[in-house]
């Protein structure tokens, strides 16, 4: 998976890769879908969600530059896959997810996986979760209209925020990094998520 669907197509952070060798991500798919766990493709998690397609783990990874000590706020826990993976390059990270059994479905796996540094907490994400703000890196892993403001407030200094922006059906993967009072913005083209459902997402 790594070798001829991440690394082939670009993707050259070691720190990243070697985190994608190191979590199996079989763990993190429905038991019924377990053979085609390291396909090229997303797959459903249940509860209409879904497990993003490896490439585009890897991408947003490596976009977000995170270091060893950096402290990374998810939304939309989901499977827990992402997570793990960023659980393996940062010091700590926060992920939030607004299904109460969708976040126990990732704290189980995360748990199975052997994961330390994560933790998964139920809520509406479009408003980040200040109590341990500012973070270094922050990832949204859901479709949402425009950057919830909250978590624009919650970015430290020098911080990176990657995130599909668009409309329902089709986003475009942004990045934001804060200088100072600026924040300069990057785009990496086309991608598809399920939708951000809240305060600052979509409304349903
Ligand atoms: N990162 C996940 C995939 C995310 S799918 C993985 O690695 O498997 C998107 C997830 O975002 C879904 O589980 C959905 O329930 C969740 N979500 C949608 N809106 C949210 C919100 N406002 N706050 C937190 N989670 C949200």
């Amino acid at each position: 998976m790594v070798e001829m669907q991440i690394a082939a197509r670009g993707i050259k952070d070691e720190r990243v890769l070697s985190a994608m060798r190191s979590v199996p991500r079989h763990i993190f798919v429905p038991e019924e879908a377990r053979a085609a766990a390291y396909g090229d493709y997303p797959l459903p998690i249940g509860h209409g969600q879904t497990i993003s397609q490896p490439y585009i783990v890897a991408m947003m990874t490596s976009l977000l530059e995170i270091r060893p000590q950096d402290r990374v706020l998810e939304i939309g826990a989901g499977s827990g896959y992402q997570a793990a993976i960023l659980g393996r390059l940062a010091q700590e990270v926060i992920s939030i997810e607004r299904i109460p059994e969708v976040a126990h479905l990732a704290e189980k796996n995360l748990a199975t996986a052997g994961i330390m540094g994560v933790r998964v907490i139920v809520g509406d994400g479009t408003l980040g979760y200040p109590d341990l703000a500012p973070y270094d890196a922050v990832l949204i892993t859901a479709a949402t209209p425009s950057v919830p403001s909250p978590l624009i407030d919650q970015l430290a200094e020098g911080g990176r925020l990657v995130a599909p922006v668009g409309s329902r059906d089709l986003q475009e993967l942004v990045r934001l990094t804060r200088k100072g009072s600026e924040l300069s913005r990057e785009f990496f083209g086309g991608v598809v998520f399920v939708p951000l459902l809240g305060e600052h997402g979509w409304e349903h």
